[in-house]
């Protein structure tokens, strides 16, 4: 993450509404902002494209503004008009800058007279950063193409001309064209039963940032989870989502207890190819998530609760800019442990909690001490890098520290209280302290010191005394761990027969970077973990194995590659074959294979990794 400037004590005085300067973005949010957007949209697969109508009602802050500026990326604008009251269009004068790399081309509106609406007509390129297209072949059921959005951080831009910060927020309605057959859904109300007549439309009336828009369009079919809650998915995988997800409607309840209503109607959950780059994403009233979470036993269901948290800590409470993004994943993650805690019992919550915190423990001291705060410095860093995972588990290891200092009951009221206060709002990270210091610290004398709290926030590290949950069962895979690493027990003798997701992770995390090709072949001797279904285990397994030079695990580690778009499964097992140049050579031949079938995002991460790779080989 490129972060903001951090704000001086002035921050401290900003009104809720008032925006900070986004580093991410051209928007200029003190002379105007956006207030609704209405879209129109045909869905052009053939072309991969999306011929779009946006209009932007404008909310003019600065009387002497000559221009609306707004983010776009490689959109072809076609016309640009000023409507006013009465519907009567003028055409309006832009300029549309030379793109920038990271954030794309400003588009610089001359409209001196502050028309109360503007509207732009556009199509977006087949590279658009946020769209990923498919070809039927590359779907599950290989029978119609599929198209999906990913907006965060800054992609919405690629397909929308927009204000494109977290810090300001609207409503938006959409009418959407797309062949017959295909069913579209976007981040809004979505209606299970609507036909498959390629005419759809969405109104989401509650006003949220650009990068919660979200599309997708194939062949989806429906199945209801609960009174509120359904899996959209592709026929043949809606099943065994169902069922997996099938907690759904107990989630909600179970953060409604905590937290307060839930306050956006619907929840609806879309499974989508397995090429979406991310765990989930928390697109309001439609969670899209990928397929790598339905393992059969809900193992892995917490990304749903994390997904379903964000209803609270980022959809309804927002970061104001990525430098401030530990707001919505430190919060969201500490939110997702307490409804895993409530509906799969303290055990598992322990456990990704510690699966977390040793990760974290692993990977800070290797970060830049900047990148080591939960708020950091100015820095010039990509947007999509800001949601480390310091954000999470740093962040979500503060939230669990003050729960532990200040008592369950107290911390709940508090974390309530916020959320109720802040509601649909964005906020910076000094917002969040201004509130937390008189309403947490304050209120409850002698529990923890400021200088404490701000030595998480801005401090580089993680403090000494952050508290860790017991695991008898983790520490028990440790003793077995070491056990078979010293030679006293061999591996078909661990006792893994019972162990969870959750304690493979963990043993398999825990391992030497590289262990020996014996140590290797012995474990997959006894366990088969080569060829695994649950890419969890399979990612962190093949990385230990290649490490070791265990070449027979390769064609199975690059059918995981290949299957697995997912950045975070994928992008490891890329690293773990770049050690050495035979690897490197290897993986980039699964590459060339593969590239077609990621997402463009996946695509930039992998070719960077090479080029690092290669230029680390010279
Ligand atoms: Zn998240």
């Amino acid at each position: 993450m490129r972060p903001l400037p951090v704000l001086a004590l002035a921050a401290f005085a900003l009104p809720l509404a008032a925006h900070a300067n986004d580093p991410h973005s051209y928007a200029q949010p003190d002379q105007v902002v956006v207030t609704h957007l209405d879209l129109d949209l045909k869905i052009d697969f053939p072309h991969k494209q999306l011929d779009g109508v946006a209009t932007l009602k404008l909310d003019w802050k600065n009387p002497q503004a000559p221009a609306l500026v707004l983010d776009t990326r490689a959109l072809s604008i076609a016309s640009v008009d000023a409507v006013d009251a009465d519907g009567r269009t003028q055409v309006l004068k832009y300029v549309l800058a030379p793109a920038d790399k990271e954030l794309g081309s400003k588009l610089t509106i001359e409209a001196p007279r502050h028309p109360a609406q503007v509207r732009i007509a556009y199509a977006t390129s087949p590279e658009a950063s946020g769209l990923q297209w498919l070809l039927p072949a590359q779907t599950a059921d290989r029978k119609l193409p599929f198209m999906f959005s990913q907006s965060e951080s800054i992609h919405a831009r690629s397909w929308v001309p927009l204000q494109d910060s977290p810090a300001i927020r609207f409503s938006y309605d959409a009418h959407v064209t797309a062949p017959k057959d295909v069913r579209v859904v976007m981040s809004a109300l979505n209606d299970a039963k609507h036909p498959l007549d390629g005419d759809f439309s969405f109104d989401q009336p509650h006003a949220i940032p650009s990068y919660l828009l979200a599309i997708a369009a194939g062949d989806i079919a429906v199945k209801e989870t609960g009174p509120r809650s359904a899996v959209y998915a592709e026929p043949s995988v809606v099943d065994k989502a169902a069922s997996e997800f099938a907690d759904t409607e107990k989630m909600i309840e179970t953060a409604e207890s905590l937290y307060g209503p839930y306050r956006w109607g619907r929840y609806d959950l879309l499974v989508l190819p397995p090429s979406f780059p991310f765990g989930g994403m928390e697109n309001p009233n439609m969670t899209f998530a990928t397929p790598t979470i339905i393992v059969g036993d809900k193992s892995l269901v917490s990304v749903i609760s994390h997904e379903l948290a964000h209803s609270w800590s980022g959809n309804l409470v927002t970061n104001a800019a990525w430098r401030d993004g530990w707001l919505n994943e430190g919060f969201t993650t500490y939110v997702q442990g307490r409804i895993t805690e409530a509906l799969y019992g303290k055990r598992l919550a322990d456990e990704e909690a510690l699966l977390s915190a040793r990760a974290l423990q692993k990977s800070i001291g290797k970060m830049p001490a900047n990148s080591q705060k939960l708020a950091p410095e100015p820095r010039g860093v990509d947007a999509d890098d800001a949601l480390s995972d310091v954000a999470y588990d740093k962040g979500s290891w503060f939230l669990r520290t003050l729960e532990q200092k200040f008592g369950r009951a107290d911390f709940d009221a508090y974390l309530k209280g916020y959320f109720d206060h802040f509601a649909w709002h964005s906020i910076t990270t000094e917002q969040m302290l201004a509130y937390m210091k008189p309403n947490l610290i304050e209120k409850y004398p002698g529990k923890m010191r400021w200088d404490e709290v701000q030595a998480w926030v801005y401090g580089a590290g993680i403090p000494q005394d952050a508290p860790l949950p017991d695991s008898p069962r983790f520490d028990a895979i440790d003793k077995e761990r070491s056990a078979f690493l010293a030679g006293s027990l061999p591996a078909a003798q661990l006792d893994a027969k019972d162990w969870n997701t959750q304690e493979w992770m963990y043993f398999l995390d825990r391992l030497p970077d590289a262990p020996t090709l014996a140590q290797v072949q012995a474990i997959d001797a006894a366990w088969h973990l080569t060829g695994t279904h649950n890419a969890e285990i399979g990612m962190r397994w093949y990385v230990h194995a290649i490490a070791a030079g265990d070449k027979a695990v390769w064609p199975a580690a690059a059918e995981h590659m290949t299957r697995i778009g997912r950045l975070y499964l994928t992008t490891p097992v890329y690293r773990a074959f770049a050690q050495t140049p035979e690897g490197l050579a290897y993986a980039g031949q699964v590459y060339a294979k593969a590239k077609d079938g990621y997402h463009p995002m996946t695509q930039q991460a992998i070719e960077r990794l090479f080029a690092k790779a290669k230029s680390a080989a010279k």
